[in-house]
């Protein structure tokens, strides 16, 4: 069974935020699954980076925003992995780009139009947990590439299509997909199940748990992704068709 869990930036904002999530990842691990973990960048560090690029120009151009914006998810990465590492667990860390993801040159809002998954099997063969930076590619031409604010979610799906996975997992800091966020609404209600066209409606009206090309994206390569809490463990959303 493959199993591509996808986990946010408030996910990994620490130390010990990575640590929990790596047991998340190795109870998973040790439960006999194939996994693929997909990060964001760290707490608030993208918008951070934006900080930094407009200290020192009005208008940072595209390209070079790139180039700055994907570190914020290296940096997860690299510590996921090391984390694990000292667990005592196989695993490898992959850049965007060293995972084979290639998309349009789009720079800020790249579409993946490409994976090339034998790097990724080879390492999943060798019954590795790896570790994908999520929010970026690479053009055909060999450009850095961002895939839009919230791009991570779509990653994740882009590798279960790909790699065909059993299931896919979006752990956030909610505990799955609410009638209105319930971090400001109390009456919000939880939803057990939600259809693809209920879930992209609910983004339209400004719903930000899942990134809208990520739901586009599942809908129509049939992915079954899961939402559910990284710091609680029970049964989130479940977003089918
Ligand atoms: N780090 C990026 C962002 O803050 C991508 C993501 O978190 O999905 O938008
Ligand atoms: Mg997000």
């Amino acid at each position: 069974m493959l199993t591509v869990q996808k986990f946010g930036g408030s996910s990994v904002a620490d130390a010990e935020r990575i640590r929990r999530v790596a047991r998340i990842v190795a109870d998973t691990y040790d439960r006999g699954d194939d996994v693929v973990v997909v990060l964001s960048a760290q707490g608030d560090t993208t918008d951070e980076l934006l900080e930094k690029a407009v200290e020192l120009s009005a208008a940072p151009g595209a390209r070079e925003l790139d180039v700055l914006l994907t570190t914020g998810e290296q940096v997860s990465i690299a510590l996921m992995a090391m984390c694990l590492e000292q667990m005592g667990y196989p695993v490898v860390s992959l850049t965007g780009w060293q995972a084979g993801i290639e998309t349009g040159d789009t720079f800020g809002d790249a579409r993946i139009q490409r994976v090339d998954t034998e790097r990724l099997l080879r390492y999943l063969r060798q019954h590795r947990i790896v570790v994908v930076a999520g929010y970026q590619g690479i053009t055909a031409d060999g450009e850095l590439t961002t895939l839009g604010r919230g791009g991570s979610d779509t990653t994740a799906v882009a590798l279960a299509a790909a790699l065909k996975a059993d299931r896919c997992q979006i752990f956030t800091d909610v505990d799955g997909v609410y009638t209105a966020d319930p971090r400001k609404f109390s009456h919000a209600v939880k939803y057990e199940e939600i259809t693809y066209d209920n879930m992209l409606a609910l983004i339209a009206d400004g719903a930000q748990v899942l990134h809208d090309r990520c739901v586009l994206l599942a809908k129509q390569y049939g992915i079954e992704i899961e939402v559910l809490s990284s710091f609680e463990r029970k049964p989130g959303t479940i977003v089918r068709g």
